[in-house]
């Protein structure tokens, strides 16, 4: 594999971009117009200027990388890439149409893959005519840190596929760890009714906002409290995520917490809007 294309320069599709171009891929980004794209372009210079300071990249290393990625607003650039990894907005509707699109703009041979964090593989390979070329890669945020990408098989995904998005995760200097597509897959189906029951703590007064993330950084050994995860991650892609766990397993304990819902509402999304359960 030599050229991607990645679709939504948002937190996650930058992130991908960014190593992608470091270790020698050419990256097609793409969103929906010029300010979403500069927007996800500028936060990729900023990150390599951070790796650049404390000397993990060399100026070199983020001259070349910067060179390897184009910046597009029309998906039929994308008829030549070896994968596609899609990072648009975690919605059905919005997936499946791109896909419809890219399965009749991408060469017949070409992966599509999605870093969706929810939404069934398989459904989104059953709008396409290649559903054992349709994969789930799964990274995890921040890209350029985490080590992991969970790898989902939809029902149809061939062992071919697999196998090359498993390669290919390894020469970005990741770990791929594959499992099968069930609602959340592994990370979120664990991850999230965490970070749910954080909220309905908070909301129902048991602890500050403090206390919580305190109490599960030194009493389990996480690295962050599940509600500055949360900010992290964005509160309106937790609750799509709750919702999706909700409908699609059916059992009321992963009914999406109130104040997260309200939250959602107010546009209140964590670090991307300035403000979640911290302010930023
Ligand atoms: P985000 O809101 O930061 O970015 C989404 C981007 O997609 C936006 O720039 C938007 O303009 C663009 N977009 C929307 N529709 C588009 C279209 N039709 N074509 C091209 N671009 C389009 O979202 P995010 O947090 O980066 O999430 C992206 C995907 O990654 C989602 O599927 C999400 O579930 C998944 N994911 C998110 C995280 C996380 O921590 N945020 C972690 C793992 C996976």
């Amino acid at each position: 594999m030599k050229k991607i294309g990645i679709i939504g320069a948002g937190t996650m599709g930058n992130g991908i971009a960014h190593i992608c171009a470091l270790n020698g891929f050419e990256v097609l980004l793409m969103d929906i117009n010029k300010e979403f794209l500069n927007k996800g372009l500028a936060t990729i210079n900023k990150n390599m200027e951070r790796q650049l300071v404390k000397e993990k990249i060399s100026a070199e290393q983020m001259e070349t990388a910067l060179e390897n990625i184009t910046g597009i607003t029309d998906l039929n650039f994308l008829d030549d890439v070896d994968l596609v990894i899609e990072a648009a907005t975690e919605n059905f509707e919005i997936k499946k149409t791109l896909f419809k699109q890219l399965d009749e703009i991408c060469r017949e041979d070409t992966i599509l893959a999605t870093n969706t964090s929810s939404i069934s593989i398989t459904k989104v390979g059953a709008v396409t005519k290649r559903p054992e070329k349709v994969i789930g890669m799964h990274f995890m945020n921040p890209v350029p840190v985490m080590k992991l990408v969970e790898i989902i098989r939809g029902y149809l995904t061939d062992d071919d596929t697999t196998q090359a998005v498993m390669e290919m995760s390894k020469t970005l200097g990741k770990t791929p760890i594959e499992c099968n597509d069930y609602p959340g897959f592994i990370a979120n189906r664990i991850l999230m009714p965490m970070i749910n029951e954080a909220v309905y703590c908070l909301m129902e007064g048991v602890a500050t906002e403090n206390s919580i993330d305190e109490i599960m950084k030194l009493g389990m050994a996480h690295p962050i409290g599940p509600l500055a995860l949360a900010d992290l991650i964005g509160l309106d892609v937790c609750l799509a995520i709750m919702e999706v766990l909700h409908k699609e397993l059916g059992d009321s304990k992963y009914r999406p917490c109130p104040l997260l819902k309200k939250m959602v509402d107010a546009d209140v999304l964590g670090r991307k809007t300035g403000k979640g359960f911290y302010n930023y």
